[in-house]
Protein backbone atom coordinates (compact mmCIF):
# COMPACT_ATOMS: atom_id res chain seq x y z
CA UNK A 1 0.00 0.00 0.00
CA UNK A 2 1.56 3.58 -0.14
CA UNK A 3 2.85 4.75 2.16
CA UNK A 4 0.26 8.21 2.11
CA UNK A 5 -2.65 5.72 2.29
CA UNK A 6 -1.25 4.02 5.00
CA UNK A 7 -0.68 7.05 7.22
CA UNK A 8 -4.35 8.24 6.20
CA UNK A 9 -5.72 5.20 7.54
CA UNK A 10 -3.91 4.85 10.78
CA UNK A 11 -4.86 8.23 11.01
CA UNK A 12 -8.65 7.37 10.58
CA UNK A 13 -8.08 4.29 13.32
CA UNK A 14 -6.29 6.39 15.50
CA UNK A 15 -6.92 9.96 15.84
CA UNK A 16 -4.48 10.72 18.61
CA UNK A 17 -1.74 8.96 16.64
CA UNK A 18 0.97 11.71 16.02
CA UNK A 19 3.91 12.17 13.70
CA UNK A 20 6.63 10.24 14.64
CA UNK A 21 9.63 13.20 15.17
CA UNK A 22 13.23 12.62 14.17
CA UNK A 23 13.96 13.06 18.08
CA UNK A 24 11.79 10.15 18.52
CA UNK A 25 13.78 8.31 16.04
CA UNK A 26 17.23 8.96 17.26
CA UNK A 27 15.62 7.63 20.61
CA UNK A 28 14.07 4.81 19.67
CA UNK A 29 15.83 2.89 16.84
CA UNK A 30 19.35 1.78 16.24
CA UNK A 31 20.86 4.53 14.02
CA UNK A 32 23.90 3.64 12.23
CA UNK A 33 25.77 5.55 15.08
CA UNK A 34 24.40 3.16 17.20
CA UNK A 35 24.56 -0.01 15.11
CA UNK A 36 28.42 -0.23 14.58
CA UNK A 37 29.47 -0.73 18.76
CA UNK A 38 28.43 -2.87 21.21
CA UNK A 39 29.01 -1.29 24.93
CA UNK A 40 30.94 -3.98 27.36
CA UNK A 41 31.29 -1.40 30.77
CA UNK A 42 29.76 2.07 32.02
CA UNK A 43 31.75 3.77 34.83
CA UNK A 44 29.37 6.64 35.63
CA UNK A 45 31.17 9.28 38.49
CA UNK A 46 28.93 11.85 39.22
CA UNK A 47 28.64 14.77 42.07
CA UNK A 48 25.08 15.98 42.72
CA UNK A 49 25.54 19.69 44.05
CA UNK A 50 23.09 20.26 46.46
CA UNK A 51 23.04 23.80 46.92
CA UNK A 52 23.00 24.81 43.27
CA UNK A 53 20.82 21.74 42.24
CA UNK A 54 23.58 20.92 39.95
CA UNK A 55 25.52 17.57 38.61
CA UNK A 56 28.54 17.15 37.20
CA UNK A 57 30.88 14.15 36.36
CA UNK A 58 31.97 12.20 33.80
CA UNK A 59 31.21 8.48 31.46
CA UNK A 60 33.85 6.15 30.44
CA UNK A 61 32.21 4.29 28.05
CA UNK A 62 34.19 1.22 27.14
CA UNK A 63 32.48 -0.58 23.98
CA UNK A 64 33.71 -3.34 21.46
CA UNK A 65 33.11 -2.22 17.53
CA UNK A 66 30.98 -4.74 15.47
CA UNK A 67 31.88 -2.97 12.22
CA UNK A 68 34.00 -0.09 11.05
CA UNK A 69 33.01 3.37 12.75
CA UNK A 70 33.90 7.25 12.75
CA UNK A 71 30.56 8.79 13.81
CA UNK A 72 29.08 7.58 17.66
CA UNK A 73 25.41 8.68 18.77
CA UNK A 74 25.74 9.89 22.64
CA UNK A 75 22.17 11.02 24.09
CA UNK A 76 22.25 13.45 27.58
CA UNK A 77 19.05 15.26 27.21
CA UNK A 78 18.92 19.26 28.08
CA UNK A 79 19.45 21.18 30.17
CA UNK A 80 22.57 18.59 30.97
CA UNK A 81 25.39 19.46 28.39
CA UNK A 82 28.49 17.26 27.32
CA UNK A 83 31.69 19.26 28.36
CA UNK A 84 34.47 17.39 26.56
CA UNK A 85 34.89 13.75 24.90
CA UNK A 86 38.23 12.26 25.54
CA UNK A 87 39.52 9.54 23.26
CA UNK A 88 43.23 8.26 25.01
CA UNK A 89 44.69 11.71 24.75
CA UNK A 90 42.67 13.26 22.29
CA UNK A 91 39.92 15.28 22.20
CA UNK A 92 36.89 14.46 20.19
CA UNK A 93 34.50 16.82 18.28
CA UNK A 94 31.31 16.82 18.99
CA UNK A 95 27.73 18.44 17.90
CA UNK A 96 24.49 18.35 19.91
CA UNK A 97 20.96 17.48 17.59
CA UNK A 98 18.49 18.02 20.69
CA UNK A 99 19.05 14.69 23.25
CA UNK A 100 21.50 13.82 20.79
CA UNK A 101 25.63 14.22 20.42
CA UNK A 102 26.99 13.54 17.93
CA UNK A 103 30.25 12.36 18.31
CA UNK A 104 33.40 12.21 15.47
CA UNK A 105 36.54 10.06 15.64
CA UNK A 106 39.86 11.31 14.67
CA UNK A 107 40.07 8.02 12.14
CA UNK A 108 38.12 5.26 11.42
CA UNK A 109 37.89 2.75 14.29
CA UNK A 110 38.27 -0.98 12.45
CA UNK A 111 35.56 -3.25 13.01
CA UNK A 112 36.35 -6.19 16.05
CA UNK A 113 38.36 -3.91 18.61
CA UNK A 114 37.66 -2.63 21.78
CA UNK A 115 37.93 1.32 23.39
CA UNK A 116 36.89 3.46 25.32
CA UNK A 117 35.64 7.42 25.53
CA UNK A 118 35.26 9.37 28.60
CA UNK A 119 31.84 11.71 28.34
CA UNK A 120 31.97 15.09 30.40
CA UNK A 121 29.17 16.47 31.58
CA UNK A 122 27.58 18.61 33.41
CA UNK A 123 24.45 21.14 34.16
CA UNK A 124 21.41 21.63 35.94
CA UNK A 125 19.35 18.16 35.13
CA UNK A 126 15.72 18.35 34.90
CA UNK A 127 13.13 17.75 37.86
CA UNK A 128 10.80 15.33 38.19
CA UNK A 129 7.50 16.98 38.53
CA UNK A 130 5.48 13.26 39.28
CA UNK A 131 8.51 10.36 40.19
CA UNK A 132 8.38 7.55 39.00
CA UNK A 133 6.34 8.56 36.03
CA UNK A 134 7.56 11.75 34.83
CA UNK A 135 11.61 11.20 34.74
CA UNK A 136 14.38 13.35 36.54
CA UNK A 137 15.82 14.21 39.81
CA UNK A 138 13.59 14.95 43.05
CA UNK A 139 15.44 17.10 45.30
CA UNK A 140 13.53 16.18 48.47
CA UNK A 141 13.27 16.46 51.73
CA UNK A 142 12.58 13.48 53.78
CA UNK A 143 10.04 13.79 57.11
CA UNK A 144 12.91 14.62 59.48
CA UNK A 145 14.21 17.53 56.65
CA UNK A 146 16.81 16.41 55.73
CA UNK A 147 17.50 16.20 52.12
CA UNK A 148 16.51 12.64 50.43
CA UNK A 149 16.96 12.92 46.90
CA UNK A 150 16.25 10.14 43.71
CA UNK A 151 16.42 9.86 40.27
CA UNK A 152 13.06 8.51 37.90
CA UNK A 153 13.96 7.91 34.34
CA UNK A 154 11.43 4.78 32.89
CA UNK A 155 10.15 5.94 29.68
CA UNK A 156 12.05 9.01 29.34
CA UNK A 157 15.40 7.43 29.53
CA UNK A 158 18.36 7.25 31.87
CA UNK A 159 19.90 10.59 29.15
CA UNK A 160 17.77 12.30 31.21
CA UNK A 161 20.49 12.64 34.26
CA UNK A 162 23.48 10.59 32.66
CA UNK A 163 25.13 10.23 29.19
CA UNK A 164 24.76 6.87 27.78
CA UNK A 165 23.63 4.85 24.27
CA UNK A 166 20.08 5.30 25.54
CA UNK A 167 18.57 2.23 23.79
CA UNK A 168 17.08 -0.87 25.76
CA UNK A 169 18.61 -3.47 22.75
CA UNK A 170 21.95 -2.82 24.42
CA UNK A 171 23.07 -3.44 27.61
CA UNK A 172 26.75 -3.47 28.86
CA UNK A 173 27.81 -6.92 29.19
CA UNK A 174 29.98 -6.81 31.75
CA UNK A 175 28.47 -4.32 33.81
CA UNK A 176 28.48 -1.02 35.24
CA UNK A 177 30.10 1.22 37.95
CA UNK A 178 28.88 4.03 39.32
CA UNK A 179 30.52 6.30 41.81
CA UNK A 180 28.77 9.09 43.44
CA UNK A 181 30.20 11.75 45.36
CA UNK A 182 27.71 13.57 47.78
CA UNK A 183 28.09 15.97 51.21
CA UNK A 184 30.06 13.99 53.79
CA UNK A 185 26.69 13.58 56.00
CA UNK A 186 24.77 11.86 53.11
CA UNK A 187 24.55 8.42 51.78
CA UNK A 188 24.15 7.64 47.93
CA UNK A 189 23.02 4.40 47.15
CA UNK A 190 23.24 3.00 43.69
CA UNK A 191 22.77 -0.40 41.71
CA UNK A 192 24.74 -3.82 43.00
CA UNK A 193 27.60 -3.54 45.83
CA UNK A 194 29.44 -1.17 47.65
CA UNK A 195 33.05 -1.36 47.11
CA UNK A 196 34.02 1.15 48.66
CA UNK A 197 33.66 4.87 49.98
CA UNK A 198 36.42 7.38 50.16
CA UNK A 199 36.20 10.04 52.28
CA UNK A 200 37.92 13.55 51.23
CA UNK A 201 37.66 15.33 54.62
CA UNK A 202 38.79 19.04 53.64
CA UNK A 203 36.22 18.79 50.80
CA UNK A 204 33.74 17.30 53.23
CA UNK A 205 32.53 14.75 50.80
CA UNK A 206 32.36 11.23 50.42
CA UNK A 207 32.17 9.23 46.79
CA UNK A 208 30.64 5.88 47.33
CA UNK A 209 31.62 3.74 44.55
CA UNK A 210 28.90 0.87 43.80
CA UNK A 211 29.38 -1.52 41.21
CA UNK A 212 26.84 -3.93 38.89
CA UNK A 213 28.54 -7.06 37.31
CA UNK A 214 25.92 -7.84 35.15
CA UNK A 215 24.19 -6.53 32.35
CA UNK A 216 21.55 -3.47 33.21
CA UNK A 217 19.10 -2.00 31.36
CA UNK A 218 19.61 2.04 31.36
CA UNK A 219 16.22 2.84 33.11
CA UNK A 220 17.27 0.58 35.90
CA UNK A 221 20.20 2.11 36.96
CA UNK A 222 19.51 4.82 39.91
CA UNK A 223 20.78 7.30 42.46
CA UNK A 224 19.15 7.82 45.84
CA UNK A 225 20.97 10.20 48.64
CA UNK A 226 19.70 10.80 51.76
CA UNK A 227 20.33 9.86 55.76
CA UNK A 228 20.12 6.33 54.88
CA UNK A 229 21.57 3.52 57.27
CA UNK A 230 21.64 -0.30 56.59
CA UNK A 231 20.03 -3.64 57.54
CA UNK A 232 21.12 -6.63 55.96
CA UNK A 233 20.50 -10.36 56.35
CA UNK A 234 21.41 -13.43 54.41
CA UNK A 235 18.77 -15.90 52.34
CA UNK A 236 19.50 -19.12 51.58
CA UNK A 237 18.21 -19.73 48.01
CA UNK A 238 18.05 -21.70 44.79
CA UNK A 239 21.72 -19.92 43.65
CA UNK A 240 22.57 -20.08 47.16
CA UNK A 241 23.53 -17.66 49.42
CA UNK A 242 21.65 -14.31 48.55
CA UNK A 243 22.82 -11.04 50.46
CA UNK A 244 19.71 -8.66 51.05
CA UNK A 245 20.32 -5.14 51.56
CA UNK A 246 17.54 -2.77 53.11
CA UNK A 247 18.31 0.83 53.02
CA UNK A 248 15.95 2.87 55.39
CA UNK A 249 15.92 6.30 56.93
CA UNK A 250 16.75 5.91 60.33
CA UNK A 251 12.86 6.85 61.76
CA UNK A 252 11.87 3.99 59.00
CA UNK A 253 13.98 0.96 60.41
CA UNK A 254 11.59 -0.32 62.66
CA UNK A 255 8.58 -0.59 60.06
CA UNK A 256 10.81 -1.72 57.68
CA UNK A 257 11.73 -4.41 59.33
CA UNK A 258 8.35 -5.74 59.76
CA UNK A 259 7.20 -4.76 56.42
CA UNK A 260 10.36 -6.15 54.50
CA UNK A 261 10.00 -9.94 55.29
CA UNK A 262 8.12 -9.53 52.54
CA UNK A 263 10.96 -9.56 50.58
CA UNK A 264 12.01 -13.63 51.56
CA UNK A 265 8.52 -14.89 50.61
CA UNK A 266 8.82 -12.59 47.55
CA UNK A 267 11.83 -14.44 46.66
CA UNK A 268 10.46 -17.89 47.87
CA UNK A 269 7.84 -17.80 45.58
CA UNK A 270 9.44 -16.48 42.17
CA UNK A 271 12.60 -18.94 42.37
CA UNK A 272 9.85 -21.44 42.48
CA UNK A 273 7.59 -20.17 39.74
CA UNK A 274 10.89 -18.66 37.46
CA UNK A 275 13.66 -20.27 38.79
CA UNK A 276 17.09 -18.46 40.39
CA UNK A 277 17.11 -14.68 41.23
CA UNK A 278 19.32 -13.27 37.90
CA UNK A 279 21.49 -11.21 39.90
CA UNK A 280 23.42 -13.32 42.78
CA UNK A 281 26.34 -11.71 41.97
CA UNK A 282 24.75 -8.51 42.42
CA UNK A 283 22.77 -8.95 45.72
CA UNK A 284 18.94 -7.71 46.33
CA UNK A 285 18.08 -4.90 47.82
CA UNK A 286 15.35 -2.60 48.81
CA UNK A 287 15.71 0.85 49.14
CA UNK A 288 13.36 2.93 50.51
CA UNK A 289 12.29 6.73 48.62
CA UNK A 290 9.80 9.36 48.41
CA UNK A 291 7.87 8.31 45.81
CA UNK A 292 6.00 4.23 45.04
CA UNK A 293 8.47 1.95 43.87
CA UNK A 294 10.68 1.13 40.66
CA UNK A 295 12.24 -1.80 39.51
CA UNK A 296 15.86 -0.19 39.40
CA UNK A 297 17.68 -3.95 38.90
CA UNK A 298 19.19 -5.15 42.68
CA UNK A 299 18.30 -1.65 43.91
CA UNK A 300 14.00 -1.55 44.03
CA UNK A 301 12.93 1.47 45.46
CA UNK A 302 10.30 1.31 47.71
CA UNK A 303 7.76 3.84 48.50
CA UNK A 304 4.19 2.03 49.70
CA UNK A 305 4.27 2.79 53.14
CA UNK A 306 5.23 -0.15 54.89
CA UNK A 307 1.80 -1.28 54.27
CA UNK A 308 0.15 -3.44 52.01
CA UNK A 309 -1.65 -2.96 49.28
CA UNK A 310 -0.51 -0.25 46.65
CA UNK A 311 -0.60 2.84 48.36
CA UNK A 312 -3.28 1.88 50.79
CA UNK A 313 -5.27 0.53 47.43
CA UNK A 314 -6.34 -2.86 46.31
CA UNK A 315 -5.90 -3.57 42.64
CA UNK A 316 -8.72 -6.23 42.25
CA UNK A 317 -11.10 -4.14 44.29
CA UNK A 318 -11.82 -7.91 45.94
CA UNK A 319 -9.97 -7.83 49.37
CA UNK A 320 -7.07 -10.05 48.02
CA UNK A 321 -4.68 -7.36 47.12
CA UNK A 322 -4.35 -5.83 50.85
CA UNK A 323 -2.99 -9.59 51.66
CA UNK A 324 0.71 -9.03 50.40
CA UNK A 325 2.73 -5.81 49.75
CA UNK A 326 2.14 -4.48 45.99
CA UNK A 327 5.53 -2.92 45.11
CA UNK A 328 7.43 -5.13 47.05
CA UNK A 329 6.35 -8.49 45.02
CA UNK A 330 5.12 -5.99 41.51
CA UNK A 331 8.93 -4.00 41.31
CA UNK A 332 10.71 -7.36 42.51
CA UNK A 333 8.98 -9.77 39.78
CA UNK A 334 10.47 -7.19 37.30
CA UNK A 335 14.56 -8.37 38.46
CA UNK A 336 13.17 -11.73 36.23
CA UNK A 337 10.74 -10.25 33.53
CA UNK A 338 12.15 -6.75 32.73
CA UNK A 339 15.83 -7.04 34.30
CA UNK A 340 16.61 -10.69 33.50
CA UNK A 341 14.90 -10.55 30.62
CA UNK A 342 14.65 -7.13 28.77
CA UNK A 343 12.93 -5.64 25.96
CA UNK A 344 14.69 -4.40 22.65
CA UNK A 345 12.36 -1.71 21.94
CA UNK A 346 9.88 0.35 24.37
CA UNK A 347 7.19 -0.90 22.14
CA UNK A 348 7.69 -4.26 24.07
CA UNK A 349 7.13 -2.96 27.16
CA UNK A 350 4.22 -5.53 28.00
CA UNK A 351 7.39 -8.11 28.48
CA UNK A 352 8.35 -6.07 31.84
CA UNK A 353 4.78 -4.78 33.29
CA UNK A 354 2.46 -8.14 31.33
CA UNK A 355 4.13 -10.52 33.43
CA UNK A 356 5.49 -8.61 36.27
CA UNK A 357 1.21 -7.73 36.94
CA UNK A 358 0.85 -11.73 36.32
CA UNK A 359 3.46 -12.41 39.11
CA UNK A 360 1.15 -11.05 41.53
CA UNK A 361 -1.58 -13.39 40.99
CA UNK A 362 1.51 -16.27 41.07
CA UNK A 363 2.47 -15.00 44.69
CA UNK A 364 -0.92 -14.93 45.75
CA UNK A 365 -1.28 -18.82 44.35
CA UNK A 366 1.83 -19.71 45.92
CA UNK A 367 0.99 -18.47 49.82
CA UNK A 368 -2.32 -18.59 49.59
CA UNK A 369 -3.94 -20.84 46.71
CA UNK A 370 -5.70 -21.12 43.71
CA UNK A 371 -8.95 -19.00 44.25
CA UNK A 372 -7.19 -15.91 45.56
CA UNK A 373 -4.89 -15.83 42.60
CA UNK A 374 -7.65 -16.08 40.56
CA UNK A 375 -9.89 -13.56 42.16
CA UNK A 376 -6.87 -11.09 41.91
CA UNK A 377 -6.04 -11.22 38.12
CA UNK A 378 -9.64 -11.41 37.04
CA UNK A 379 -10.47 -8.57 39.60
CA UNK A 380 -7.54 -6.52 37.84
CA UNK A 381 -9.54 -6.82 34.60
CA UNK A 382 -11.57 -3.52 35.98
CA UNK A 383 -8.66 -1.29 34.44
CA UNK A 384 -8.33 -2.33 31.29
CA UNK A 385 -9.66 0.27 28.62
CA UNK A 386 -8.91 -0.87 25.56
CA UNK A 387 -8.00 2.28 24.40
CA UNK A 388 -5.34 1.43 22.52
CA UNK A 389 -3.36 -2.06 21.47
CA UNK A 390 -0.44 -3.56 24.32
CA UNK A 391 2.14 -2.84 21.92
CA UNK A 392 3.49 0.45 20.43
CA UNK A 393 5.64 2.21 17.89
CA UNK A 394 8.38 0.18 17.33
CA UNK A 395 11.71 2.98 16.53
CA UNK A 396 10.40 5.41 18.71
CA UNK A 397 10.19 5.05 21.64
CA UNK A 398 6.66 4.91 22.38
CA UNK A 399 4.96 2.90 24.83
CA UNK A 400 1.48 0.91 23.84
CA UNK A 401 -1.40 0.89 26.22
CA UNK A 402 -1.31 1.15 29.89
CA UNK A 403 -3.35 -2.03 29.73
CA UNK A 404 -0.16 -3.54 29.28
CA UNK A 405 -0.22 -4.34 32.95
CA UNK A 406 -4.08 -6.36 33.82
CA UNK A 407 -4.75 -6.81 29.84
CA UNK A 408 -1.17 -8.13 29.65
CA UNK A 409 -1.64 -10.34 33.35
CA UNK A 410 -5.13 -11.60 31.78
CA UNK A 411 -3.62 -12.59 28.46
CA UNK A 412 -1.37 -14.91 30.37
CA UNK A 413 -3.15 -15.97 32.71
CA UNK A 414 -5.59 -17.03 30.02
CA UNK A 415 -3.02 -18.78 27.99
CA UNK A 416 -2.34 -20.45 30.95
CA UNK A 417 -6.03 -22.31 30.94
CA UNK A 418 -5.37 -22.64 27.17
CA UNK A 419 -1.92 -24.78 27.65
CA UNK A 420 -4.03 -26.34 30.79
CA UNK A 421 -0.94 -27.74 32.84
CA UNK A 422 0.19 -26.52 35.56
CA UNK A 423 3.89 -28.40 35.45
CA UNK A 424 4.45 -27.69 31.73
CA UNK A 425 3.33 -23.31 32.43
CA UNK A 426 6.10 -23.37 35.08
CA UNK A 427 8.62 -24.92 33.48
CA UNK A 428 7.86 -22.42 29.96
CA UNK A 429 8.30 -19.60 32.74
CA UNK A 430 11.42 -21.07 33.99
CA UNK A 431 12.58 -21.53 30.48
CA UNK A 432 11.88 -18.31 29.42
CA UNK A 433 14.16 -16.95 32.13
CA UNK A 434 17.20 -19.59 31.73
CA UNK A 435 16.88 -19.20 28.07
CA UNK A 436 16.43 -15.84 27.47
CA UNK A 437 19.00 -15.04 30.67
CA UNK A 438 20.47 -11.84 30.96
CA UNK A 439 19.49 -11.32 27.35
CA UNK A 440 17.15 -8.29 25.39
CA UNK A 441 14.15 -9.88 23.49
CA UNK A 442 11.45 -8.82 21.47
CA UNK A 443 7.91 -9.71 21.20
CA UNK A 444 8.25 -12.18 18.87
CA UNK A 445 10.76 -13.73 20.69
CA UNK A 446 8.46 -14.57 23.77
CA UNK A 447 5.55 -15.52 21.26
CA UNK A 448 7.59 -18.18 19.73
CA UNK A 449 9.31 -19.30 22.34
CA UNK A 450 5.77 -20.22 24.71
CA UNK A 451 3.82 -21.34 20.99
CA UNK A 452 7.25 -24.29 20.54
CA UNK A 453 7.47 -25.19 24.30
CA UNK A 454 3.40 -25.49 24.69
CA UNK A 455 3.32 -26.86 21.25
CA UNK A 456 -0.05 -24.75 20.91
CA UNK A 457 0.41 -22.31 17.90
CA UNK A 458 -0.55 -19.32 20.35
CA UNK A 459 -0.14 -16.52 17.24
CA UNK A 460 -3.34 -15.46 17.02
CA UNK A 461 -3.66 -14.94 20.66
CA UNK A 462 -0.96 -12.81 21.00
CA UNK A 463 -2.09 -11.14 17.81
CA UNK A 464 -5.63 -10.62 19.31
CA UNK A 465 -4.73 -9.42 23.13
CA UNK A 466 -1.32 -7.31 22.00
CA UNK A 467 -2.22 -5.84 18.93
CA UNK A 468 -5.89 -5.44 18.99
CA UNK A 469 -8.50 -3.76 21.28
CA UNK A 470 -10.85 -5.72 20.82
CA UNK A 471 -11.94 -8.24 23.54
CA UNK A 472 -13.45 -11.68 21.69
CA UNK A 473 -16.95 -12.54 22.08
CA UNK A 474 -18.86 -15.65 23.02
CA UNK A 475 -22.24 -15.52 21.08
CA UNK A 476 -24.31 -18.73 22.25
CA UNK A 477 -27.79 -19.73 22.10
CA UNK A 478 -29.20 -22.96 23.96
CA UNK A 479 -32.14 -24.49 22.26
CA UNK A 480 -33.06 -27.81 23.92
CA UNK A 481 -30.46 -29.96 23.72
CA UNK A 482 -28.41 -27.97 21.26
CA UNK A 483 -25.82 -25.45 21.22
CA UNK A 484 -24.80 -22.68 19.10
CA UNK A 485 -21.94 -20.63 19.53
CA UNK A 486 -19.55 -18.42 17.87
CA UNK A 487 -17.08 -15.70 18.11
CA UNK A 488 -17.17 -12.03 17.27
CA UNK A 489 -14.58 -9.41 17.40
CA UNK A 490 -11.57 -11.61 16.37
CA UNK A 491 -8.45 -11.60 14.28
CA UNK A 492 -8.61 -13.80 11.34
CA UNK A 493 -8.25 -17.17 12.24
CA UNK A 494 -8.63 -17.20 16.11
CA UNK A 495 -9.85 -20.65 17.39
CA UNK A 496 -9.30 -20.27 21.46
CA UNK A 497 -10.60 -23.50 22.83
CA UNK A 498 -12.52 -22.54 25.71
CA UNK A 499 -13.17 -24.86 29.09
CA UNK A 500 -17.07 -24.55 29.54
CA UNK A 501 -19.69 -26.47 32.21
CA UNK A 502 -22.92 -27.59 30.78
CA UNK A 503 -25.18 -28.69 33.43
CA UNK A 504 -22.24 -28.54 35.90
CA UNK A 505 -19.75 -30.67 33.71
CA UNK A 506 -16.94 -29.36 32.48
CA UNK A 507 -16.14 -29.69 28.91
CA UNK A 508 -13.99 -27.82 25.95
CA UNK A 509 -15.54 -26.11 23.08
CA UNK A 510 -13.59 -24.35 20.17
CA UNK A 511 -15.51 -21.36 18.70
CA UNK A 512 -14.57 -19.94 15.41
CA UNK A 513 -16.06 -16.96 13.66
CA UNK A 514 -18.32 -19.50 11.91
CA UNK A 515 -21.41 -20.73 14.29
CA UNK A 516 -21.34 -24.53 15.27
CA UNK A 517 -23.66 -26.84 16.81
CA UNK A 518 -23.05 -29.03 19.83
CA UNK A 519 -25.71 -31.70 20.46
CA UNK A 520 -25.63 -32.47 23.84
CA UNK A 521 -27.50 -35.94 25.12
CA UNK A 522 -29.49 -34.44 28.01
CA UNK A 523 -31.42 -30.54 28.07
CA UNK A 524 -28.86 -27.85 28.18
CA UNK A 525 -30.43 -25.90 31.56
CA UNK A 526 -26.66 -24.47 32.43
CA UNK A 527 -24.15 -23.01 30.41
CA UNK A 528 -21.10 -21.23 31.58
CA UNK A 529 -17.26 -20.46 30.45
CA UNK A 530 -14.39 -20.68 32.74
CA UNK A 531 -14.15 -17.53 34.10
CA UNK A 532 -10.35 -17.33 34.05
CA UNK A 533 -10.31 -17.28 30.07
CA UNK A 534 -10.15 -13.04 29.30
CA UNK A 535 -13.22 -12.73 26.75
CA UNK A 536 -16.86 -11.84 26.82
CA UNK A 537 -19.80 -13.53 26.45
CA UNK A 538 -23.46 -13.13 24.87
CA UNK A 539 -26.71 -15.01 25.12
CA UNK A 540 -29.26 -14.79 22.19
ZN1 LIG B 1 6.08 -2.62 36.72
Amino acid sequence: MHKTIILILLFLLFPQTQTVTRQETLRGSITPEREWWDVLHYHLQVEFLLETRRMKGSNTITFKTLKPGTRMQIDLQPPLAITKITHGAEQLKFEREGNVYWVMFEKEIPKGVEDTIEVFYEGVPVVSKNPPWVGGITWGRDDLGEPFIVTTCQGIGASIWWPNKDHGADEPDRGMQISVTVPENLVAVSNGRLKKTDHDVAAKKKTYHWEVLNPINNYGVNVNIGNYVNVSEKYQGKGGVLDLNYWVLPHQKEAALRQFKEVTRMLEAFEYWFGKYPFYEDGYKLVTVSYPGMEHQSSVTYGNWFRNGYMQRDPCACGVGFKFDFIIVHESAHEWFGNNISMKDAADMWIHEGFANYSENLFVEYFFGKKDAEDYVIGTRRSIRNDRPIIGEYGTNREGSSDMYPKGGNMLHTIRQIINDDAKWRSILQGLNADFWHQTVTTQQIESYITKKSEIDLSKVFDQYLRTTQIPLLKYKVTGKTLSFSYERIVPGFAMPLRVSINGKETVITPTETKQTLDYPEEISTFEVNRNFYIETEKN
